[in-house]
């Protein structure tokens, strides 16, 4: 009776542990990576599983995307980057809605093949483990209802066979832990939609304000220097008359892409408004500015666009003023000087690069 007693005490505790420790970092943050992260950590910390993924769910494509992983291998990481609903273990999981417990029938996706072990000097930290002809594994479906977030995956130490306690409450915390991804999702669209542009995926104008305005305060404080550059489609109008709007929209996302493709991460890109894209090239003066900018309007240059009437053409003009702490120039006038040298830009004929001059 009283060793009844004790092991429902042991059952409750271990079922109080795993909630409290999930739901804590669920609740923890609205980043989805972050979140996804901390959550597998905590799962590793408080239970015995060594390895874990977890994997969220596409709708659009109808596949799983690797969102997180710890402790496995670079084969599985590559192997696992996209599975196809119903492939694989995890993919039975994400279509029939169901957990699955694995019991040494698939090879072990920690073990490192010999390929992989040799080329393995860049690879992330993992946990020292043993190379295992058999794995077990559980995969649970993360999931609200019949509605699919994704694909929990984990792996116990080897000689471990997960306990059914274990068992109900990974399979209990499928709602809470979904409601806690599609949370940090939503979040994460609104803020997209807040500071993005729709079409172009670029940062939007405002974004582009409040950004060149505290770059302009650090640049005061840590007396560096910026530049920012405003780029203009030659003759666009045009293309809108003659191919219509909607080929004009399929051009701007093109040149959008070229312009993030050939930037660096530090610098900003964004759309300032219509078929007008802005800059802000961190720590750099004009001279290197012109250098970058000359690349971006080559890049374009060199673009074939495709259109319903074959490959086509397209230039872009740009005009650059740089930024100094001791610069009379305000965050506008900076701006307004850029926007000074397009026109020169343009007047000189167009697919050109000019820097503004007081
Ligand atoms: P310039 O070389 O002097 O810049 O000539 P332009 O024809 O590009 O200049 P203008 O300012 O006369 O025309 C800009 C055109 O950009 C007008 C408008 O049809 C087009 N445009 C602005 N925003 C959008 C958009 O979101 N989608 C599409 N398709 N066209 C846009
Ligand atoms: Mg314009
Ligand atoms: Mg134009």
């Amino acid at each position: 009776m009283e060793e009844t007693i004790q092991a429902e005490i042991k059952r409750l505790a271990t079922q109080l542990r795993i909630y409290s420790g999930v739901i804590d970092t669920l609740v923890s943050s609205l980043r989805l990576n972050f979140l996804a992260q901390k959550f597998l950590e905590k799962i590793l910390e408080i239970l015995p599983f060594e390895a874990g993924a977890l994997h969220l769910y596409n709708p659009e494509e109808n596949l799983l995307e690797l969102k997180t992983y710890i402790g496995v291998s670079e084969e599985f990481i590559e192997k696992a980057e996209r599975i196809i609903m119903g492939q694989g273990v995890t993919g039975r999981t994400a279509l029939y809605r169901k957990p699955i417990m694995l019991k040494g029938q698939e090879p072990d996706p920690r073990a490192q093949s010999d390929s992989a072990s040799s080329s393995s000097a860049n690879m992330r930290p993992l946990i020292s483990l043993p190379i295992l002809p058999k794995t077990n594994s559980f995969q649970l479906p993360v999931k609200i209802k019949d509605e699919l977030v994704g694909v929990l995956t984990l792996f116990p130490a080897s000689n471990y066979n997960i306990e059914e306690t274990v068992f109900k409450t990974l399979d209990a915390l499928s709602n809470p832990l979904a409601l806690g991804f599609i949370n940090a999702m939503l979040y994460e669209e609104a803020e997209q939609m807040a500071t993005k542009d729709g079409l172009t995926k670029l940062y939007n104008h405002s974004y582009l304000q409040g950004f060149l305005e505290m770059e302009l305060v650090r640049g005061k404080r840590y007396h560096r220097p910026l530049s920012f550059v405003m780029l203009d489609i030659d003759l666009f109008k045009h293309i809108n008359d003659t191919y219509g709007h909607q080929q004009g929209d399929l051009i701007l996302k093109e040149i959008a892409n070229i312009l993030r493709n050939f930037t660096r991460t530090s610098d900003l890109v964004a759309r300032y408004g219509g078929e007008e894209f802005a800059v802000i090239l961190a720590e750099t003066l004009a001279p290197q500015a012109y250098t970058l900018t000359e690349r971006l309007r080559q890049q374009v240059e060199g673009y074939t666009f495709s259109g319903p009437e074959g490959p086509r053409k397209i230039t872009i003009s740009c005009g650059i003023a740089d930024w100094e702490p001791h610069s009379p120039l305000g965050q506008q006038g900076l701006i307004f000087s850029a926007d000074l040298a397009l026109y020169q830009a343009k007047a000189l004929g167009r697919n050109k690069t000019c820097i503004w001059e007081e």
